[in-house]
């Protein structure tokens, strides 16, 4: 079959900030670039980031980077790597004054100046009173940036592949990363995109859980392509459980809801997170807030007939605040809860929502190879960004505003050195067609229809296995078994068959490959979560309930090959400032 062939400067897979911030550095540098997506750009799950973004500008509380970065490391619970956290929080104001500057709508004080809002674990002076750093368009920044974003790439003539699934990476020999073989969902056509330089920007994997506030089409597509090209993932054990969830489905309710003064209450009514976090209570870091519902609801304190969840209150804020700050949150509560949360409070619990982990790399966007004994190399040709990627800033707990950040200045610096990399590369290499082939053969099996078990199905179980055997508080044993479970439903999808109706079909293929996708994500985060023998972050472990800096600060490494792990060390030194060393974790 003779395969429609393109040439780019540059591949980017992935339209959500990350992937366009990065395209839109190169088409501005006039670099040939290509950005695929299985959606349409604005629907990339960017679009659904409520809270904001964080930058030191101090405009409505005194602030400035270096208590950033101390925060960003403390809610790391010190996992993150700190060059690479340094470098974000320093660029961050910037950042958001290039985003202000290229359209993008913020809320704004009476000043004029840029609004921002307190979040969980910000602080002033290195630990002391809160923050207020996150920049906001009232609860929808996201949908703000990434239509400005896009609306910047179409001016600079970006080239859009839209409603394209990529397959799988092209790799010669020598390990140079070519591009990648995509689909054309509409019509079932596979092409081959050859580039000197790919990047991946897929975005996160929520969908292994249950109950998520991730996009249906966040189904860690990236981590898998580069795991299935022998690249490893990185820190998959970390997970976070976002806290405030609507109860039963997942929706999020931006942490802005705290930020603007919302607290929550157990069925005493009483304000619980005083005796979790004295100082921060409800603003307190995300894992630790997550947990503290956990256990309310674990102690029978917990709401409602089944005593299932806890309630978010912002009725006391009054009509106006919530039409000014929250009028997002407010459509979904009327949408799915049929009440108005300006009346009554919000049933929630905790939710998955953000993946830190993932494929790992520099400061610069590129994808890095371990060496061994702390050493990496660059993989050639191959970048990664955004939620797809671990750089590591988060580390074991991402902060809330920190996400946009992070594709944003990275999607950024992506650019900058792809841009240097294709100065010193000005030419294609040779395509590998076996890596072609293999690619193809992914597709080639799932044009089998008949009976069999269905996607659909496969994919409820898997994920109703992660959020039972892998969710807020693990073990030992609980683990051991997800990890035989998890492998032994893999194992099941060569039984699964698309089923035969024509219409669907192409759907269904995708649908298919996005499951294979899901379980090479879902053992790579269970099996890491089962090696990890501490509570640190995000993982926390009844049997191992203390942090254990001598033998776990460090990050993890899953290869798909015999499911190995391996590990690395955390980049403890900044670029010009001293080290925050590990202390002990309070709010
Ligand atoms: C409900 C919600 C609210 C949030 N609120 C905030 C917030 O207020 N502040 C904050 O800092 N963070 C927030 N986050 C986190 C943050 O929004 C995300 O981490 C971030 O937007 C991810 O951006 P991204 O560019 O990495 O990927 P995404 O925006 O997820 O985009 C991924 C892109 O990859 C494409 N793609 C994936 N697989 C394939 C494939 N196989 N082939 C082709 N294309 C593919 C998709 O089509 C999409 O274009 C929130 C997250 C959620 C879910």
């Amino acid at each position: 079959m003779s395969i429609p062939r393109k040439r780019f400067d540059t591949l980017v897979i992935g339209a959500g900030g990350g992937g366009l911030r990065a395209a839109l550095q190169l088409s501005q540098a006039e670099a040939n670039v290509a950005v695929v997506s299985k959606v349409f750009p604005t629907r990339s799950h960017t679009v659904a980031a409520q809270g904001g973004i964080n930058a030191a500008l101090a405009n409505v509380l005194p602030d400035n980077w270096h208590w950033h970065m101390y925060d960003t490391v403390k809610g790391s619970d010190y996992l993150g790597d700190q060059d690479a956290i340094e470098y974000m929080c320093r660029a961050a104001s910037h950042i958001v004054i290039e985003l202000e500057h290229a359209g993008v709508p913020f809320s704004r004080l009476n000043n004029g100046k840029i609004y921002q809002r307190a979040f969980g674990g910000q602080s002033q002076d290195f630990g002391g009173e809160q923050a207020a750093r996150t920049c906001a368009a009232a609860d929808r920044t996201g949908h703000a940036i990434l239509h400005t974003l896009y609306q910047q790439n179409i001016r600079a003539k970006t080239h859009f592949f839209d409603e394209f699934f990529a397959i799988d990476l092209i790799k010669d020999e020598e390990g140079y990363i070519l591009g990648a073989v995509i689909l054309s969902i509409e019509t079932g056509e596979p092409y081959i995109i050859e580039a000197k330089t790919t990047l991946l920007a897929t975005g996160g994997a929520g969908q292994i859980f249950r109950t998520n506030t991730n996009a249906r089409i966040n189904t860690g597509d990236g981590m898998a392509m580069a795991l299935r090209a022998d690249i490893p993932i990185q820190d998959m054990e970390f997970f976070q459980f976002h806290p405030t969830g609507i109860a039963g489905k997942g929706m999020l309710i931006t942490e802005g809801a705290r930020g603007e003064g919302g607290f929550l209450v157990n069925k005493n009514g009483e304000r619980f997170m005083e005796r979790y976090a004295t100082h921060a209570k409800d603003l307190a870091s995300r894992d630790v807030v997550s947990r503290s519902i956990a256990i309310e609801v674990r102690e029978g304190r917990g709401c409602g007939p089944k005593g299932d969840h806890v309630l978010l209150k912002v009725d006391h804020l009054g009509a106006d605040v919530v039409a000014k700050r929250l009028p997002g949150i407010r459509d979904t509560v009327l949408t799915f809860l049929h009440m108005d949360p300006v009346e009554k409070p919000i049933p929630v619990f905790p939710t998955a929502h953000y993946t830190m982990g993932g494929i790992p790399t520099n400061r610069y966007g590129q994808v890095v190879a371990p060496l061994g004994q702390g050493a990496e190399e660059p993989i050639p040709g191959l970048y990664a960004v955004g939620e797809c990627a671990c750089v590591s800033v988060h580390g074991a707990n991402r902060l809330g505003g920190n996400s946009l950040l992070d594709i944003i200045v990275f999607g950024r610096a992506a650019g900058n050195d792809i841009i240097d990399f294709l100065k010193e590369n000005r030419f294609h290499r040779p395509l590998d067609e076996g890596s072609v082939d293999q690619a193809l053969s992914r597709l080639a099996r799932w044009d089998q229809r008949g009976e069999g078990e269905s996607v659909d199905a496969l994919r409820q179980e898997l994920q109703q296995t992660m959020e039972d055997y892998c969710g807020v508080f693990r073990e030992e044993k609980v683990l051991q078994e997800g990890v035989n479970k998890v492998k032994a439903m893999e194992a099941r999808l060569a039984a699964v068959r698309i089923q035969d109706h024509s219409s669907v079909f192409n759907t269904q293929r995708i649908e298919a490959m996005e499951l294979e996708n899901l379980f090479d994500v879902a053992l790579a985060t269970v099996t890491s979560a089962l090696a990890r023998q501490e509570s640190r972050g995000a993982h926390s472990r009844v049997d191992y309930p203390e942090r254990d800096d001598e033998h776990w600060l460090k990050h993890s490494l899953f290869y798909k090959k015999d499911h190995r792990l391996d590990f690395k060390p955390v980049r403890t030194k900044p670029l010009s400032v001293d080290s925050f060393p590990p202390k002990p974790r309070v709010y």
